[in-house]
């Protein structure tokens, strides 16, 4: 049996590297709370990224749950079924309703024409998602967010690096949120950010990461613990140095697959767009089971056969989980595109370790049928 292939596998700073860093926090004793290098990472984050206002998370989701907060989002939110399901749960564990919105067929991100129609005297907020790192059509969710006074909530988990122009799509919006989970292009084991655009909005999702302590007694709001710590934030600092080089690695990834499947009838790849920096964190195709004579399942498992394993992300949609699936928006019929897409969708392996061999032999299990 030939070896095995897995959709993703973690980018790891040198051990050696790492060792100097664990016994400078063993000096400082300080290992979480504020410490040099969570602020270390915040600064080096806010000059990668572009973007002057970064606030550090434990995680992917807490950025998330805590912009709505922040921004004190209540009432409905248009959203996507077509993502990752802490999307959603972020909004439920606010109390705010989710309202499901269908996506377009090219990005697989929300359809800015079908907001308008979801919108009701309850909408406070638009949650997008860039998904894949490809940025949604911003102009047109701002454009529609102005028109009707509503907050826009970007979570670009997917987006990390990616600019459109040389602009950072963090910039999008009124806020922006980041994981940097294992699986992701740039990961600190687990973690993530929240970017805002203002120093007093920064001071606010601070205090609220931190039980809403704003002083030594004075408590301003109900917070919660979201810090990062100093051995995550350090290695953090370490994988900044080497994601670029990463970044190259799945971008040469992603042209070898492009090619090699430019040819197989019902596939279709997505393509890089003119302008945009892509970060290449997944390679989607979406399978039509006429046109290439097998499901996108079959092709699913026969790749298991082989010991290759893609992934079927984002399969189910969000709006099929129990959770969900009761409210009006969550209806198959009026999401039709997400749940074609979802069902015909496939991640291949996607890695800065991933060898040209390695993909050439995944091409090849895909080419004969
Ligand atoms: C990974 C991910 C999250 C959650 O991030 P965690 O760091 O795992 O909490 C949120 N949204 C999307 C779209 C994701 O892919």
């Amino acid at each position: 049996m030939e070896k095995t292939i897995t959709v993703t596998s973690p980018l790891l700073p040198s051990l050696d590297d790492f060792i100097p860093y664990l016994e400078d926090i063993w000096q400082r004793k300080w290992l979480t709370n504020n410490g040099h290098y969570h602020q270390e990472l915040e600064k080096a984050l806010s000059e990668y990224l572009q973007v002057p206002y970064v606030s550090l998370f434990t995680n992917g989701t807490l950025p998330l749950m805590t912009a709505l907060q922040a921004l004190r989002i209540t009432g409905e939110v248009i959203t996507t079924p077509y993502s990752f399901v802490a999307t959603t749960h972020s909004l439920w564990w606010n109390g705010i309703k989710p309202v499901f919105v269908d996506i377009e067929p090219d990005t697989c991100n929300i359809d800015p024409e079908k907001i308008e129609a979801a919108i009701t005297p309850k909408t406070t907020a638009i949650m997008p998602v860039h998904v894949y790192g490809t940025p949604c059509n911003i102009a047109s969710i701002q454009m529609i967010a102005d028109k009707y006074g509503l907050k826009v909530i970007y979570d670009a988990a997917h987006a990390f690096g990616v600019t459109i122009n040389g602009k950072s799509v963090l910039e999008a919006g009124d806020m922006s949120t980041l994981s940097f989970h294992a699986t992701k292009v740039y990961n600190t084991v687990e973690g993530g950010a929240l970017v805002c655009h203002d120093e007093k909005t920064k001071k606010r999702i601070d205090y609220l990461k931190n039980f809403g302590f704003a002083g030594e007694t004075t408590v301003v709001a109900p917070g919660i613990n979201g810090k990062m710590d100093e051995i995550r934030a350090a290695y953090g600092l370490l994988n900044l140095m080497q994601v670029d080089k990463a970044i190259e690695r799945r971008r040469q990834i992603a042209l070898q697959y492009r090619e090699g499947l430019k040819n197989v009838h019902g596939l279709r790849c997505l393509q890089d767009i003119p302008d945009v920096r892509h970060n290449y964190s997944y390679f989607p195709v979406f399978v039509d089971a006429t046109d290439y004579g097998m499901t996108r399942d079959e092709l699913y498992f026969k790749m298991q056969e082989k010991n290759v394993f893609g992934r079927r992300y984002f399969y189910p949609l969000i709006s099929e989980f129990s959770t969900y699936r009761g409210l009006e928006s969550a209806q198959p019929e009026k999401l039709p595109v997400a749940h074609k897409i979802a069902n015909s969708v496939i991640c291949l392996p996607m890695y800065a370790e991933l060898e040209k061999e390695d993909v050439e032999r995944i091409i090849k299990i895909i080419q004969c049928r």
